[in-house]
């Protein structure tokens, strides 16, 4: 993959467009760069939708009487602290945390936490910006939220990683609650970390509280299909975009960048339907393996041991690792970008539909710039933008919490039913919503105005709040 980008100046990125005939909505955007000064990334996210929006303004007036399109772009409520907490070595060491509720129109808060070196604000502000609308889109009574730290899990001990957690929760509690908000993992949180964040929220709540954290172990409340849901829903989002043009999966060769949860579990669908995934990576490279990935070596060296991707590499004859390399550069039918945000440019785009790709799909938050947007749907590749086709995450979360609610589990066929379904509505409302506002078989367009409009219309029932 590229190396990802941040944008300089005011946020608007290579290959945004003008906001077509809305002063108003130029405006809005300008008062959000203002406000949330060096978040960039918060400016993309924003500037994205509000693109979007244009079509919207123009045909539901009413919607924009009332400022609700500036009342979506404030968060709710912000919230930033000191995690302090002691190394092996008895070092103290002092971390930044975050949690950014940012709309609850339509449920408790619901989204990610990320422990990345390097999270900010603004990259929390557009996580759960982005939140807001991909869990409207579910259809499910989910808010918008997301958190984080700039904690690096990577080379830390089990120990180390505990005492953060604990840290990290002896603040985060009071804001927390099944019908409040609910935390999931994200880069750097799985189930090790969910863990250790669950046992301290337990332990200062003194209550078993499973509703309050989701994305946690089978024996303890966690459903079937959660781990897996992020990847295998981006896959059925994308079967469903091949299925609208008369194409299928079969036998297509396929990318998936990163090789953590999303990218692991993105790879198993894509060989269960068919398909030969032929490279994936993580931050120090990518390995080509032309037979197709071996899952269950893959699985081995990032889920259990936590090595490089270059550890699969000296395991399996045949295969490659580049280090540095990007991954976008190996010729492939379906690209699945599933690390992180902006890491495929206008650049690997151009590369990407030279060498015969017909269909994107986002597992990952953003990961495509909006130059590279643009390239893909200028060339008619049908692009699956991450707060559709990467939803069934949340989907499945939100199916968790169910289960917790009713003191009940469900086996995984059942489940993955569920999650099939969820991402089979979800493609055909994005699709009609599309086709509806006059842009068939745009993914960004549909899924921006449906998310939005479910958020809206919640949100003017509520009054002025
Ligand atoms: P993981 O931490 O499990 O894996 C992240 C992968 O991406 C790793 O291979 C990592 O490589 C790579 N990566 C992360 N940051 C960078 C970077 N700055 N540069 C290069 N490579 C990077 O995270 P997830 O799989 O959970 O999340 C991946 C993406 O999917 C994120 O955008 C997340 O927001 C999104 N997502 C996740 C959901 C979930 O349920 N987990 C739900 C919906 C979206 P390395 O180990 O070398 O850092």
């Amino acid at each position: 993959m590229s190396e990802p980008v941040v944008y300089e100046g005011a946020g608007v990125a290579p290959g945004m467009a003008p906001l077509a005939g809305s002063e108003d909505l130029e405006a809005i955007y300008h008062a959000v760069v203002r406000r949330n000064p060096a978040e960039l990334e918060f400016h993309q996210a924003t500037r994205e939708v509000l693109e979007s929006l244009s079509i919207v303004v123009a045909k539901r007036p009413d919607l924009a009487q009332r400022k609700i399109i500036e009342r979506i772009c404030e968060p709710e409520r912000q919230v930033i602290f000191r995690v302090v907490w002691q190394d092996d070595a008895g070092e103290v060491q002092v971390n930044r945390g975050f949690r950014v509720q940012f709309n609850s129109a339509l449920g408790p808060y619901k989204g990610g936490l990320r422990f990345h070196p390097s999270v900010s604000l603004g990259t929390i502000k557009f996580l759960g910006f982005e939140q807001t609308f991909k869990n409207a889109l579910t259809g499910m009574p989910i808010g918008g939220g997301k958190g984080g730290a700039d904690f690096d899990p990577k080379g830390r001990s089990d120990d180390e990683v505990m005492r953060f957690c604990q840290s990290f929760m002896t603040e985060l509690y009071r804001h927390l609650g099944e019908y409040r908000d609910v935390p999931a993992g994200d880069i750097g949180v799985g189930a090790r970390e969910i863990g250790y964040l669950f046992g301290q929220y337990k332990r200062i709540a003194n209550q078993y509280e499973s509703g309050v954290l989701t994305g946690k172990g089978l024996g303890w409340g966690g459903s079937l299909v959660r781990k897996e849901a992020t990847g295998y829903g981006a896959v059925f989002f994308l079967n469903e975009m091949l299925r609208a043009r008369g194409l299928s999966l079969e036998g297509r060769r396929c990318i998936v960048s990163g090789s953590g949860n999303v990218a692991v579990y993105t790879v198993e669908k894509l060989h269960q339907l068919g398909a030969k995934v032929v490279a994936c990576s993580d931050s120090s490279g990518y390995v080509y393996d032309e037979a197709g990935i071996e899952l269950d070596l893959l699985k081995q060296v990032k889920e259990v041991e936590r090595l490089r991707i270059s550890a699969y590499a000296e395991r399996r004859a045949g295969t490659r690792f580049v280090p540095g390399g990007n991954v976008w550069e190996v010729p492939c039918e379906i690209a699945m970008p599933s690390a992180t945000q902006n890491e495929l440019n206008g650049r690997d785009a151009r590369m990407l539909v030279s060498n015969g790709c017909i269909a994107v799909a986002e597992g990952a938050n953003m990961p495509t710039t909006p130059e590279g947007v643009r390239v893909f749907q200028e060339a008619g590749v049908a692009f699956g933008v991450g707060k559709a086709a990467n939803a069934g995450g949340v989907a499945t979360s939100a199916l968790e919490m169910q289960q917790n609610a009713s003191r009940d589990s469900w086996n995984f066929e059942y489940t993955e039913q569920r999650l099939a379904q969820i991402m089979k509505d979800i493609h055909r409302t994005v699709y009609e919503t599309a086709e509806e506002y006059g842009a068939p078989g745009n993914y960004v367009l549909g899924a921006n105005i449906a998310g939005f409009l479910r958020v809206a219309e919640a949100m003017e029932a509520f009054g002025l709040i």
